[in-house]
């Protein structure tokens, strides 16, 4: 387990610890004021404790006589039952007053249901991974069954090659990636110009991820620059920053958005090459999106870059018209 991954299900499990005792305190507040009320509940509690205990001695005492002292304790239990049951009913008291109630039945808020992850814990993992994964709402609501084919055009373009057709391939190597994500072996670079459904596709690719319980962190390089500046320089703000950091390392998916936007500079450049390099030895896919071409993100990024990103990205083009500016005239 990554160390995100650990800080993650460490948070996770104290959420079940507290939920546990809240319950448990909430449980003994309700018997406590219930018997206050109807003293004979407590009573009939106290009898059924030492009904059995009573009978254990009894068939210590004598064992030739087992089946009618057994006989004998269900007999008084269910008589005992019977009595809580009226006075439950006659008052309009749950039945479930003195156990506790668990918000999941299935793992009783352990988390673990026969040494398997419940999937109440998978539902609180799927929240905080959206939570520290910094998707917009607008790639929260991208889905693969959302992705609209309508804005590519099936015209080739100066290369042969038609809009929707590349968009096609785009999406069908994304799909790839989230159903082999394991022993998917390449991460993702999409390029091309702005509003050809790059971040959305990223989108896809995300929200499959989280489901599937991995963990996913989006930044523009920009943002992802920015923070590398000031963890370099002793600069960080907060805890939320330096969480991260660590996430854009330990992430099982970064994305990188839009790079190429910010300005660059010899730093920006060995940021990336080190987070890019760092993740590649780690085994751990990206996709970085960029509006540059390759000779540019060459110039922008040294040639060191390129060469790793040649190595180990599956590089998509992304054409057509922008789907912002469609979306205007419909
Ligand atoms: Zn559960």
């Amino acid at each position: 387990m990554t160390d995100l991954a650990q800080s993650i299900a460490d948070k996770i499990f104290a959420e079940y610890d507290q939920l546990r005792s809240k319950e448990a305190l909430l449980k003994n507040k309700r018997v406590n004021e219930i018997h206050e009320r109807f003293p004979e509940l407590e009573e009939i509690r106290r009898e059924i404790a030492s009904a059995g205990i009573e009978h254990a001695v009894k068939m210590s005492k004598n064992p030739e006589d087992e089946a009618v002292i057994r006989e004998a304790l269900s007999d008084r239990l269910k008589e005992l039952e019977t009595r809580k049951r009226i006075i439950l009913e006659e008052n309009n008291i749950p039945e479930d007053y003195d156990r506790i109630r668990y918000h999941c039945e299935l793992c009783r808020d352990t988390g673990f249901v026969d040494n398997e992850k419940c999937r109440c814990y998978k539902a609180r993992l799927m929240k905080y991974s959206y939570e520290r994964s910094n998707l917009s709402v607008y790639m929260k609501n991208a889905t693969f069954d959302s992705f609209d084919f309508k804005y590519f055009s099936d015209t080739p373009e100066k290369d042969g090659i038609s809009s929707l057709t590349r968009i096609k391939k785009a999406y069908n190597e994304a799909r790839n990636m989230c159903e082999s994500f394991e022993s998917y072996e390449k991460s993702l670079l999409f390029f091309g110009g702005a509003g050809l459904g790059k971040t959305y596709l990223s989108g896809c690719i995300a929200n499959s991820l989280i489901e599937k319980g991995y963990s996913v962190l989006y930044m523009t390089s920009g943002r992802l620059f920015e923070l590398l500046e000031n963890k370099k320089f002793n600069k960080l703000q907060n805890e939320n920053d330096e969480e991260n950091i660590a996430a854009a390392y330990d992430s099982d998916l970064l994305i990188i958005d839009d790079l190429g936007t910010e300005i660059p500079s010899r730093l920006t450049a060995s940021f990336l090459y080190d987070i890019v390099n760092e993740r590649i030895m780690a085994g751990k896919k990206m996709i970085i999106s960029t509006n540059l071409s390759m000779d540019e993100l060459s110039r922008d990024y040294t040639p060191r870059f390129v060469s790793r990103l040649f190595e180990n990205f599956y590089a998509v083009k992304f054409v057509g018209k922008d789907i912002r500016k469609q979306k205007m005239y419909e």
